[in-house]
């Protein structure tokens, strides 16, 4: 039987993305951003809060995962409680989540399913976009 992983992808040449900064990713629809211990362990020390403090602040539970608290909604709107002007207070201690978009499973799984994905987020197919190559791109994959 051949394994799935060992199946080439649809793409091999690579694909174009550049994060503009835009921000969306991190509002609209109501979502879950999960977060690990050891993210949340590493967030709370750079926001000198203790664990406890940080999760009561910023955590919530959704069945039995943490995930990031989302903001009261607004015009629709749930932006994620770390999201500011549209940039993130925590950028270089966001979630793998965040860290990996939008190199997700779901978005690679098809040519469809990658050119849906760019029409909530600007950067992908984004005509300055340089090529993100395959071998990045599976180092990535999440
Ligand atoms: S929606 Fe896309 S371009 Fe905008 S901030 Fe998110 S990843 Fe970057
Ligand atoms: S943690 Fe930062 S990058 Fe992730 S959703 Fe929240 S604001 Fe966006």
């Amino acid at each position: 039987m051949t394994k799935a992983s060992s199946l080439p992808v649809w793409y091999q040449e690579g694909l174009s993305f550049k994060c503009t900064g835009c921000g969306r990713c991190c509002t609209g629809s109501p979502g879950a951003v999960w977060v690990t211990e050891p993210e949340i362990k590493e967030i709370a020390t750079s926001l000198q809060l203790s664990t406890e403090d940080f999760q009561r602040k910023y955590v919530r539970l959704i069945g039995n995962r943490k995930a990031l608290m989302e903001k009261k909604p607004k015009n629709g709107d749930y932006d994620c409680i770390f999201l500011e002007d549209n940039k993130c207070q925590i950028y270089t201690l966001r979630p793998k989540q965040c860290k990996t978009f939008p190199w997700w499973k779901e978005n690679l799984s098809s040519k469809e399913d990658w050119d849906e994905a760019a029409k909530s987020c600007e950067g992908i197919n984004h005509k300055d976009a340089p090529i993100t190559s395959l071998e990045e791109i599976q180092s990535q994959v999440h």
